[in-house]
Parts: C-alpha cells; structure tokens; sequence
C-alpha cells in the first residue's frame, strides 16, 4: 500500500442510491457495494441530489461512478410518451443521474452502468428503449429476461463482440448471465458500442470509444459475482481504470 497525492490508493466511487418511495427511503443493495470492496474500491453512496453545484461537486471528488438499476428510465428522456407498460419512473433519478453522467463523461471518469444503467445512458445519448419488452420486442428466440429469485442463478448467454474492450477484460466469446429486467435498447445510441447480445438478439452490453472506461450491461453482476468470477472482472476492471485515474 503507498501514498499518492495525500491519501491512501484504493479509489473512491460514488454509487448512485436507490430509492424507494413507498417507504420514502434511500437504500442500498449489498452486492454493489462489495463488487467494489471485494475488487479493491471504496464504495460510497451518494446523495440523491437534483442541485445541479452539488452533483457537479460529486463528478468532481470521485474517482468513478457506479449507476445502479432500480426505476424505469422516463420515456420523455428518448422522445416518447410513457405507455401503460412502463414502470412509475424517480424523477429525482433521471435528473441527478442525466447531470452527474454528462459532466462524468466530459471529465473522462470511469463509469460502470447496471440494468437502468444502460438503459439511462443509451436515452441520455439518442438512443431508445423498448419500454416492456414482452410487449413490444419481438424475436425468433424466446428468452426469458425476466427470472425468479435466486438472481444470483444464470438464466441466459450473451455472446461477446470479439473487437470490444468487455471481450479484452472476459477474454471469453461468451458467458452465462442472470437477467431481471423488463426494458432493453431499442435503438442504440450512436456514441455507444454493442458490446454483447443475448440469444434474441437483444442489446445486453455497451461501451463507449473513446472514453477511458464506460460500460453499461443489461445484467446484474452484483448479485452473481460471487458464483461467477467472470462478472468479478467486471468490478476489477472498473476499479483498476478508477486506480489508475489519480494523478
Ligand atoms: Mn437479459
């Protein structure tokens, strides 16, 4: 262990916190927090601010960002108009989240997307969402996206594009992943990359050329890293690009 610029290596990442407003709550899903502990990071919960100082203050201090899944994007973000299909969307999310993954991105910090993750940063980018997928994506290959607990248990592949940096970290063509999610990319976002695809055809990661570390993927690493070390990688590669951010 040594010192940097005054403080101890290990990097801290502000981790976007859910919310629940039937209990009027800010809370936290453990296996966020120790996908980063366990990978070497300091895990810490932000706020859920919608003052524009505040949240630029926070892009500025940390030295990454986790975007966790929770509420449904809010179509009015990609153009569209809520259908009945839709889930009730945070707007305290969609409005801390929009300014904190703008000014992330122009500061070049790494950001890691989960679930609502990727599905945030494909609207803030000009991309869509199927707003429910059993409604309204139609595939050849039926694939169950939405699973029963235990979520920690795979329940789809996706295949890996073999020129994207999610293949550089997996060193695998393809891996078996949980799926609990009800929304997907319709029309993909023209900064961001397809990194992976599930067996239908459906969009489940992405990444961002040109950027030191953006990933986004439709899957939930925090509740399977344990049984599948695949999904460690993923934590481990987000917290050595934070790492190697200090000056
Ligand atoms: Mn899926």
């Amino acid at each position: 262990m040594f010192w940097g610029n005054g403080r101890m290596h290990k990097p801290m990442i502000g981790v976007v916190p859910l919310y629940d407003e039937t209990k009027e709550s800010y809370w936290m899903l453990p296996g966020y927090m120790k996908g980063i502990e366990e990978a070497g990071g300091i895990p810490v919960m932000l706020p859920l601010s919608t003052d524009k100082e505040t949240i630029l203050t926070l892009a500025e201090t940390f030295d990454g960002f986790l975007f966790t899944g929770g509420h449904d994007v809010n179509p009015n973000l990609y153009g569209e108009q809520a259908e009945p299909v839709c889930g009730r969307p945070c707007e305290e999310r969609d409005l801390m989240e929009a300014i904190l993954f703008e000014r992330a991105v122009a500061l070049d910090k790494p950001i890691f997307g989960i679930c609502r993750g990727i599905q945030l940063f494909n609207a803030l980018l000009g991309g869509t969402l199927y707003q429910d997928l059993p409604s309204q994506f139609e595939s050849e290959k039926q694939i169950l996206h939405k699973q029963m607990p235990p979520y920690g248990q795979p329940v789809h592949m996706v295949t890996i594009e073999k020129d994207s940096p999610l293949f550089t970290i997996l060193k695998e063509e393809s891996i078996p992943v949980n799926s609990y999610h009800h929304q997907g990319i319709k029309a993909l976002a023209e900064p961001l990359a397809c990194a992976a695809t599930a067996e239908d055809g459906l969009i489940e990661a992405v990444t961002m050329p040109g950027k030191r570390f953006v990933l986004a993927v439709q899957w939930h690493p925090e509740f399977i890293f344990q049984k599948e070390e695949k999904n460690m990688k993923l934590f481990k590669a987000f917290v050595v690009s934070c790492q190697h951010g200090e000056v």
